[in-house]
C-alpha cells in the first residue's frame, strides 16, 4: 500500500468514528433524502494516479463546487470583461445572502457566492439557449475528467427549480440592476442544472487537476485554461470558496477549496494534487463538517498547506 493510500484509509477510519456528522441540507428537498453516513475521498496526484478510500466511486450532487468550473468556462468565453459584472472580494455573508446586493449596485462580491455564480451562468447563456449552455458545461466537465459518463441528476435539478425562491430573488434583483442580462428564469435554468451535476469523488478529483496543474489535465496533459486563470481561480477558492466560513477553512486546512451543499469539497494543493471529499452532513455555515475535518487531517499528514508545514 502506498503512503497516500494509507493516509486516506486512516482518515476514512477516523471519520467513521465521528458521531456528530453535521446536518444534511434540507432546503432543497431532494438533497434531504441523502444518508449522512456516506463518506468518500479521492486524490489525483502529480504522477497521474487517483488514490481513493471510502465511497469515492458513488455519485453525489456537486452543487456549488460547479461554480469554479463555470467560472473557468466563462473566463475562457468572455475573458477579463467578466470582472465588470462580478467582484473578487470575500463577502463574509452566507452563500445565498441578498443583503449586500443593493448597496453594491447589483454587482455580487465574488463568483463563488450564489449571486456571483448566477451572473456567471448568465455569461454562459450569451448567444444561446439554456439547453445549449448546460450542454457546454457538461461537455467541459466530461473533457477535463476524460469521462463521458457524467450526467445531471434531473430529480435534484427539478427539486431546486420548484423551491429556489431566494435564488429567484437574487436573479430578478440583478436583472433590474443590469448584471443579469437575460430573462432570469432562463439564467436560473442554467444555474439550477449546473448545481445538479452528479459526480463521484474520483471524478471530481480528476476535474480539479486543471487548478492543481496550471490549467492542464495533469502535469503533462492537455492545456484547458491558462496558468494565470488557474492561479486566479485558486486564489478565489482560498478567499471565497467557503462563504462566511472561508477564513476558518484557510485557518484549519490551508488549501484553496470549494464546498457545495451536497457535502462535497474540492481542495487544491497547487503543483501537488487535486483532492475531492464527500460527506453530506454540513456545519452551521453550510460546508461539509467531516469533509473539512478530513482535509485538515490530510493537509497535516502531507504538509500540503499553502501556508507551510506543521
Ligand atoms: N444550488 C445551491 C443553491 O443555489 C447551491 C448552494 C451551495 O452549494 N452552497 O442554493
Amino acid at each position: 500500500m502506498t503512503a497516500m493510500a494509507a493516509i486516506l484509509d486512516r482518515i476514512t477510519a477516523a471519520m467513521a468514528r465521528e458521531i456528530d456528522r453535521g446536518r444534511v441540507a434540507d432546503y432543497i428537498p431532494e438533497l434531504s433524502k441523502v444518508d449522512p453516513r456516506h463518506f468518500g475521498i479521492a486524490v489525483a496526484t502529480a504522477d497521474g494516479r487517483v488514490i481513493s478510500a471510502g465511497e469515492a466511486a458513488r455519485p453525489f450532487s456537486i452543487q456549488s463546487v460547479s461554480k469554479v468550473f463555470t467560472l473557468s468556462l466563462a473566463l475562457e468565453c468572455l475573458g477579463e470583461a467578466c470582472w465588470q459584472r462580478v467582484g473578487r472580494e470575500p463577502s463574509g455573508d452566507p452563500f445565498n445572502s441578498i443583503v449586500q446586493l443593493e448597496s453594491d449596485n447589483g454587482i455580487p462580491r465574488n463568483p463563488l457566492i450564489n449571486a456571483g455564480a448566477i451572473v456567471v451562468s448568465d455569461i454562459l447563456l450569451a448567444g444561446r439557449g439554456p439547453d445549449d449552455a448546460v450542454a457546454a458545461i457538461l461537455a467541459f466537465m466530461r473533457r477535463i475528467t476524460e469521462d463521458d459518463s457524467i450526467e445531471i441528476d434531473s430529480a435534484v435539478a427539478s427539486s431546486e427549480r420548484k423551491t429556489g425562491f431566494r435564488n429567484r430573488a437574487l436573479a430578478h434583483f440583478m436583472r433590474a440592476a443590469g448584471t443579469v442580462t437575460h430573462d432570469p428564469e432562463q439564467t436560473l435554468a442554467v444555474y439550477f442544472r449546473q448545481c445538479a451535476i452528479a459526480m463521484t469523488c474520483e471524478q471530481l478529483a480528476l476535474a480539479g487537476r486543471i487548478f492543481a496543474f496550471a490549467g492542464r489535465i495533469g502535469p503533462t496533459g492537455e492545456t484547458i485554461i491558462t496558468p494565470a486563470r488557474a492561479r486566479r481561480v485558486n486564489s478565489l477558492m482560498l478567499t471565497c470558496g467557503h462563504y462566511d466560513g472561508s477564513g476558518q477553512f484557510a485557518f484549519d486546512v490551508g488549501l484553496p477549496g470549494k464546498s457545495g451543499v451536497g457535502g462535497g469539497i474540492l481542495a487544491i494543493a497547487p503543483g501537488k494534487a487535486s483532492i475531492a471529499v464527500w460527506s453530506p452532513g454540513l456545519n452551521t455555515v453550510g460546508n461539509s463538517q467531516l469533509g473539512t475535518m478530513a482535509l485538515e487531517m490530510l493537509a497535516r499528514e502531507t504538509g500540503w498547506s499553502v501556508f507551510g508545514e506543521g
